[in-house]
C-alpha cells in the first residue's frame, strides 16, 4: 500500500478490489496513519522495513 512516500502494509479493511483508492485513510502496519497514493509511480517507492517485517510476521514466515 503506498502512502507517505513508502509503501506500507495495512491491516484495514479495503473498501474495493485489491487496492486502496487514492486519498483512503489507512493505519498501517508500523502504527502510522496516513493516505493511500495509488499512483502509478507510487508502486515504485521503497517497501517501508517496519511493515514488511510485520508482514512476514502475521504470515507465519517469521517466528
Ligand atoms: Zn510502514
Amino acid at each position: 500500500m503506498p502512502a507517505a512516500g513508502q509503501r506500507h502494509a495495512s491491516c484495514t479493511e479495503k473498501p474495493v478490489g485489491c487496492a486502496y483508492p487514492t486519498g483512503t485513510q489507512v493505519t498501517t502496519l508500523c502504527q502510522r496513519d496516513v493516505r493511500a497514493d495509488n499512483s502509478e509511480v507510487a508502486w515504485l517507492w521503497a517497501t517501508c522495513a517496519e511493515c514488511n517485517r510485520e508482514a512476514r510476521r502475521l504470515a507465519g514466515v517469521e517466528p
